[in-house]
Parts: C-alpha cells; sequence; structure tokens
C-alpha cells in the first residue's frame, strides 16, 4: 500500500501469519477493554508462494519503512477523516498525538501504564499508542497494508469517541471500528489518497483471520473483538461500501 504519490514499486503479499495484532487492547474511556494480552505469534506457516519469499526481503519491512508507511497512514486517516466531517457539516478535530513506545509503563493512559504488545486508543489523552517493536513484528509477518488496517481501527476508536458512540458491548464497538478502518482505506483508495499493490488485499484478508477472538470467546465477553469471519465481514463490508454500512447512526 502506498501513498499515491507513489515510492515503491509494487508486490507487497507476505504469506505468513498466524495470530496477533490488534486483539491487543483497544483502550476507550481511559480503561482497558480488559483483552488478554498474547504474544506475537511464532511463524507457524511458511510463505505462499515463492514471490511471498522474494517480497519479503525486497527491503518493505525495515523499521524506517514502517515510520514512514505509519506516517502515511496517519496522514490519510486524517484527511479521510476530515472531508466525512466536512461532509456532514462538522468540525474534525484529529486525534491529538500517534505514540510509539518501547518500555512497559513508558507511556501511560489515565495513569494506568501501557503494556508491551498492545496497541490502544487512549480517549483519556485522546492518542493513539502502540509498541513499535511488536507491531514491526507484525508489520513484516502480514504485510505493509496491515499497519494501515491497525491505525484505521485505532483511529475509528478516536472517532468514535467524537461521534459519543459507546455501544452497549465491546463487541459492538470493535466490529465497527473495523467496519470504519474498511471504510477509511477503501475511501481513502477511492480518492485516489492510497493505491493498492499487488497482495494488499490478500494481506488484509489474512490478517483479519489472524486477529479474530477464539472461537471459545463468548461474543458479550469483556474485550471481545469478534471472530475472524465478523471481523473481516465487518471490515469488507467498510471497505466496499463506506461508512453508511458502518451503522454510525
Ligand atoms: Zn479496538
Amino acid at each position: 500500500m502506498t501513498a499515491r504519490s507513489g515510492r515503491r514499486p509494487g508486490g507487497s503479499l507476505v504469506g505468513l501469519v498466524a495470530a496477533l495484532v490488534l486483539a491487543g487492547g483497544c483502550v476507550v474511556g481511559g480503561v482497558n477493554e480488559g483483552e488478554p494480552q498474547r504474544p506475537l505469534p511464532q511463524s507457524t506457516r511458511q510463505p505462499t508462494s515463492p514471490q511471498a519469499e522474494r517480497t519479503r526481503a525486497d527491503g518493505t519491512t525495515s523499521v524506517a519503512e514502517f515510520k514512514e508507511d505509519m506516517t502515511v497512514a496517519v496522514d490519510k486517516a486524517e484527511i479521510y477523516w476530515a472531508a466525512q466531517f466536512r461532509a456532514s457539516g462538522r468540525r474534525f478535530q484529529p486525534v491529538r498525538r500517534v505514540v510509539p513506545y518501547q518500555r512497559e509503563g513508558e507511556v501511560a493512559c489515565a495513569g494506568q501504564a501501557l503494556p508491551r504488545n498492545n496497541a490502544v486508543y487512549c480517549s483519556a489523552g485522546d492518542f493513539i499508542a502502540y509498541d513499535v517493536n511488536w507491531s514491526v513484528a507484525a508489520f513484516r509477518q502480514v504485510g505493509d497494508a496491515f499497519l494501515y488496517y491497525l491505525l484505521g481501527h485505532e483511529y475509528a476508536h478516536g472517532i468514535q469517541v467524537r461521534l459519543g458512540i459507546r455501544a452497549s458491548f465491546t463487541i459492538q464497538q470493535e466490529l465497527q471500528a473495523d467496519c470504519m478502518a474498511g471504510a477509511y482505506i477503501g475511501g481513502s483508495i477511492e480518492a485516489g489518497q492510497l493505491r493498492l499493490e499487488d497482495g494488499d488485499l490478500e494481506e488484509f484478508r489474512e490478517g483479519l483471520l489472524a486477529v479474530g477472538d477464539d472461537p471459545d470467546q463468548p461474543w458479550f465477553a469483556e474485550g471481545a473483538h469478534g471472530t475472524a469471519e465478523q471481523r473481516s465481514d465487518s471490515f469488507f463490508r467498510g471497505y466496499e461500501s463506506g461508512l453508511s454500512a458502518c451503522n454510525l447512526g
């Protein structure tokens, strides 16, 4: 996935995922939703094609590239959401900061130290924070497109707060954030802000499969995000149909 200006040759399929990310924990209201932390998984699958192996080695997975992609993802999210707010006659205030961290306790949300291996939106301080080492590892495993989903999902929690959306169950809040992440990415592509590269859709699919809840997790559980299928459905609904598919009310 690249900014429309494009700086990188296409091709970003990375075919190995196990189970990770966003399950992490999405802080809302200054209170961690109670997600059990998941360690970054071991890679249990081999790349699905020879190209995958080549792609991984083509320099698309450096930390510098990760940071560059993250900056682009944040910029594009601001552009997308500013346009949506403008269209409905509202003033848009971007999420204040996006903060990388490396150590437990380096960043706190409402007095609560953020643990490692996590990515969150903290409404108390109106910022997104992510464990950079963990995120880069996910970026390497899944591919660059997935980073846009990660940022898009956390950014969506910031938008939910702006819109005063507070669902009864965590899972509704989370699946809506997945839908909104899809709308942001699909809408940005449609608006010519982002360009889809070969393999990106596959990365979304694989990444979403990887972040689904354990099938044993009850849907009403505190911290439930949805099964892989539910998360994937929500994301692609937003991706294909835009925000109107996300029940923003
Ligand atoms: Zn979330």
